[in-house]
C-alpha cells in the first residue's frame, strides 16, 4: 500500500522508528500531486526540490537522534501564510508573483517540529469567500465530485487533505473558512481560540477574526499538528501567552457520562437539510448512548451573527487591504500619476469579491456611517460573545452542523453574494466569540460528507478535542473520497 494513506501522526512514528524515511513519503506526495493537481487545482505551487531537500534534512536529524514532533511530515500550506523565498499569492492577482522575505510564525513552528514544505495551496482570494471560486488561480474541485466545491476559503487545503496529497494542511478561518471546507470533504478542520496561533506572517484579512489552523484526516491528527504550529509569539500582540498542551497526547478516556452538551435552538433552523439534520442526530445520540446529557439552549443574538460579521470583515479587510497600492510590493501597473497608478493597480489587481469588501467596508467606516454600522456591530459582537459566555455555564460542548448542506456545485452561488455568505451561518457566530470550533465528519447525504461542529471554550481546545476523537471512534465515518480509494488500494 502506499505511504500517502498513512495518518500524520503515523507517519512521524513510522518516520522515528526509521520504517520509512522523510524521502519516501514526501515523493509519493509529490507524484499523488502530479497525477492528481491537474484535475483537482489544489496546489497553486508545488516546491518539488525545496520538499525533498527539507525532507533529506530530516532524515539526518532522525539519524541524529533530533526528531521534532512531526519530523519529516509532508504538508500542505495555504497559500496565506508567508514562506521565505516562496511565492505567497494569497490568490490574488495583485500579490501573483510575492516572493515573501520572511516567514510566518505558524509555518515557523511547523518547520521547527520538523514538517516539510510540499507546496501552497489554494484559496479564496484573500480568503473571501465560500467555494475557492474567487481565486485568481482557478477553481479547486471536491475530491468526493470534481464537479462541486470543496468549500472555502482554505478549499485547496481541504481538497488536498482529503485527496491524499499531503498528510495534514494549515487552514485560516476568519468566519468558518477551516470548518466548511472541512465539512464538504469529509476532512477534520480546526478553529483555534483567537490568540492561539500566531498571526504574524499571515496575510491579514480581518485582524480580529483571522485564525490559523491545522487540516487532517483524523481528530489524532488535527491534535498533532495544532500543538506544532501554537504558541505565544511576541511578534503578534494578540498572541496569547497560555501554555500548549500536548493535545493529541491525551484524547482518550473522557468520561461521556454525564458529558454536557448544548444543543442551540438558533441553528436547528428551517434552512437546514432534512438529511444534515438526521445524520447530526445520530451523532448527537451515540452520545446519549454512552450517557452524555443533553440540554437545550439558547444562543438568541445568533440571528445578527452574519450581518455583524459581514460589517466587522469587511472593514478591517478594507483597512488592511490598504497597504497594495503598487508601490512597495506586489503588482504595479503604472498610470500618469500616483493616484492614478493607484487606481489602475488596484482596479486590475483586485477581483470583484475582494473589491466589493473594500467598498462595503469603507462604506461602513466613513464618516456619518461609522457609528450606525460598525460601532453597533461591535456591541452586538460583544452581546454574541456574552450568549456564549452563558451558555457555558451549563454545559461543556456545544453541537451544531457545520453547513447547512453537503457541498454545492461549482458555478451554484457565486453569482448571488448573499447566497454565498449564508454558507457561514453556522461558523461566523463562534468566529465573533472568539471561541474554538472543530468540524468532524459525521456521515453522508448522497454519498457526500457533511460535518458536526463541536464548539469549545475559550482556550479548551483540549476538551473540544476530546469530545471529537469520542465521536470519530463512535462514528467509524470512511473518509475517503471515492478518487482516493482507487488510487490509494
Ligand atoms: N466565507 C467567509 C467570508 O467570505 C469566511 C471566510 C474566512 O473564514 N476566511 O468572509
Amino acid at each position: 500500500m502506499s505511504l500517502m494513506t498513512l495518518g500524520l501522526k503515523e507517519a512521524a512514528l513510522k518516520i522515528k522508528n526509521r520504517e520509512i524515511t522523510s524521502q519516501e513519503l514526501t515523493k509519493d506526495y509529490l507524484e499523488r500531486i502530479n497525477q492528481r493537481n491537474q484535475e483537482i487545482g489544489a496546489f497553486i505551487t508545488v516546491c518539488a526540490d525545496k520538499a525533498m531537500e527539507m525532507a533529506k534534512q530530516s532524515d539526518a536529524r532522525i539519524q541524529s537522534g533530533n526528531a521534532g514532533i512531526i519530523e519529516g511530515v509532508p504538508l500542505g500550506i495555504k497559500d496565506l501564510f508567508c514562506t521565505k523565498g516562496v511565492k505567497t499569492t494569497a490568490a490574488s492577482h495583485i500579490l501573483e508573483n510575492f516572493v515573501p522575505p520572511y516567514e510566518s510564525t505558524v509555518t515557523t513552528n511547523l518547520w521547527n517540529a520538523g514538517g516539510v514544505l510540499l507546496g501552497k495551496t489554494n484559496l479564496d482570494e484573500f480568503a473571501m469567500g465560500s467555494s475557492n471560486e474567487t481565486s485568481f488561480f482557478g477553481n479547486v474541485g471536491n475530491p468526493w465530485d470534481a464537479s462541486t466545491t470543496p468549500g472555502g476559503s482554505s478549499g485547496g487545503s481541504a481538497a488536498a487533505v482529503a485527496d491524499f496529497m499531503c498528510a495534514g494542511a494549515t487552514g485560516t478561518d476568519t468566519g468558518g473558512s477551516i470548518r466548511q471546507p472541512a465539512s464538504l470533504t469529509g476532512i477534520v478542520g480546526l478553529k483555534p481560540t483567537y490568540g492561539r496561533c500566531s498571526r504574524y506572517g499571515t496575510v491579514a484579512f480581518a485582524s480580529s477574526l483571522d485564525q490559523a489552523g491545522p487540516m487532517a484526516r483524523s481528530v489524532e491528527d488535527a491534535a498533532l499538528m495544532l500543538r506544532a504550529m501554537a504558541g505565544h509569539d511576541h511578534l503578534d500582540s494578540t498572541s496569547a501567552d497560555v501554555a500548549v498542551p500536548a493535545f493529541d497526547e491525551n484524547l482518550e478516556g473522557l468520561p461521556l457520562k454525564g458529558l454536557r452538551i448544548g444543543l442551540p435552538k438558533e441553528y436547528f433552523i428551517d434552512g437546514l437539510d432534512a438529511d444534515v439534520r438526521k445524520i447530526i442526530d445520530e451523532s448527537v445520540k451515540r452520545f446519549t448512548d454512552q450517557g452524555a446529557i443533553i440540554k437545550d439552549i439558547s444562543l438568541p443574538h445568533t440571528k445578527y451573527a452574519m450581518p455583524t460579521y459581514y460589517i466587522i470583515a469587511p472593514a478591517e479587510a478594507a483597512s488592511n487591504l490598504s497597504r497594495y497600492d503598487g508601490m512597495r510590493y506586489g503588482l504595479r501597473v503604472e498610470g500618469e500619476n500616483l493616484a492614478d497608478t493607484y487606481q489602475k493597480t488596484r482596479s486590475e489587481g483586485f477581483g470583484w469579491e475582494v473589491k466589493r469588501r473594500i467598498m462595503v467596508g469603507n462604506y461602513t467606516l466613513s464618516s456619518g456611517y461609522y457609528d450606525a454600522y460598525y460601532i453597533k456591530a461591535q456591541k452586538v459582537r460583544a452581546l454574541i460573545a456574552a450568549d456564549f459566555a452563558n451558555v457555558f455555564k451549563e454545559v461543556d460542548v456545544i453541537f451544531t452542523p457545520t453547513t447547512t448542506n453537503t457541498a454545492f456545485p461549482l458555478g451554484g452561488k457565486i453569482k448571488d453574494p448573499i447566497q454565498m455568505y449564508l454558507n457561514d451561518v453556522f461558523t461566523v457566530a463562534t468566529s465573533l466569540a472568539g471561541l474554538p470550533g472543530i468540524s468532524v465528519p459525521a456521515g453522508l447525504v448522497n454519498g457526500m460528507p457533511v460535518g458536526l461542529q463541536i464548539i469549545g471554550q475559550s482556550f479548551m481546545e483540549e476538551k473540544m478535542l476530546q469530545v471529537a476523537w469520542a465521536h470519530e471512534k463512535m462514528c467509524g465515518f470512511e473518509m475517503r473520497a471515492p478518487t482516493a480509494n482507487e488510487n490509494a488500494a
